[in-house]
């Protein structure tokens, strides 16, 4: 039942199908894609994983609240509709669209419409854990896009975060419209932090041969090596590379920060 009382008349999961392949699709997820009848979502998502029985509606990626009302509609007429996002739905993706849509409509067009949302496996998670444990202290997520926020606000809180000596995972670092913001917001962290300031390129994380993984500093980065399929993680001022015997080298950020390095 919905919450005045009315009848559930459809369903609409916003679920998360993680940064690559299957391995990283929770049960959920994958429960909640089988019963559902139609797949919404951005297409090369959707062509991972469609299978026979769905009706697949693909749409561009910059169009996220049309392709929120379009499931809500379908959801309304009865159908089980799944609103498929990469990585995790929450993560700078189509979770918050569907709200906004609902919250932007009239209070009873989609009233039977039950909305679930079923986690996913972020890309920072997935990075994170191929470096070792480089978010694991305190640390802060940016989306560097400036389609949808004015760059002066990422200016803004990138500069708190460094000031903060948080730990920062950056989504969406680089595109073709936006060649220049990445290496902009590691010269703000560089001048808080310093040249020595670890820093990582982890691109297509889980996607076999396409998978690239740098380990840098400040100093010396080049964000031209990065690309829309790279997460930045940025290291605190404890984050450090720990290599192992066989001379794999990983980046951890120790759970217990030494007085002197908190400032
Ligand atoms: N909801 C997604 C993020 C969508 S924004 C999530 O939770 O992961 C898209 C950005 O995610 C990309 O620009 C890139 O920064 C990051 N990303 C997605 N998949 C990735 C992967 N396999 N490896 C590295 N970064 C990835």
């Amino acid at each position: 039942m919905s919450g005045d009382g009315g009848p559930v008349v459809g369903r609409l999961s916003v679920v998360g199908v993680g940064p690559a392949g299957p391995e990283w699709i929770t049960p959920e997820v994958a429960a909640r894609l089988e019963a559902a009848t139609d797949l919404v979502g951005y297409g090369p998502y959707l062509e991972r994983i469609a299978g026979a029985h769905h009706r697949v509606h693909a749409s561009d990626n910059r169009e996220e609240l049309a392709r929120a009302t379009h499931a809500l509609d379908m959801a309304a007429e009865g159908r089980d509709v799944a609103v498929v996002s990469g990585g995790d739905p929450g993560v700078f993706a189509m979770a918050a669209a569907v709200f906004e849509a609902l919250e932007g409509a009239q209070p009873r067009r989609w009233a039977g419409v039950e909305v679930d949302v079923a986690p996913g496996v972020s890309a920072m998670q997935a990075a994170a854990a191929r470096l070792g444990a480089p978010l694991g202290n305190d640390f802060c997520v940016i989306s560097l896009s400036d389609n949808l926020k004015p760059w002066s606000l990422i200016q803004r809180r990138v500069r708190l975060a460094a000031e903060g000596d948080f730990a920062m995972a950056f989504y969406n670092p680089i595109s073709r419209a936006r060649p220049w913001q990445l290496g902009e917001a590691l010269g703000i962290v560089r001048e808080v932090q310093g040249p020595d300031t670890l820093v990582v390129l982890a691109t297509a994380v889980g996607r076999g041969e396409r998978e690239d993984v740098q380990i840098s500093t400040l100093g010396e980065v080049d964000p031209a090596a990065a690309n829309m399929s790279t997460l930045v993680i940025v290291g605190a001022a404890s984050t450090r590379v720990l290599e192992r015997p066989s001379g794999r080298r990983h980046v951890y950020t120790p759970r217990y920060v030494e007085s002197a390095e908190s400032r």
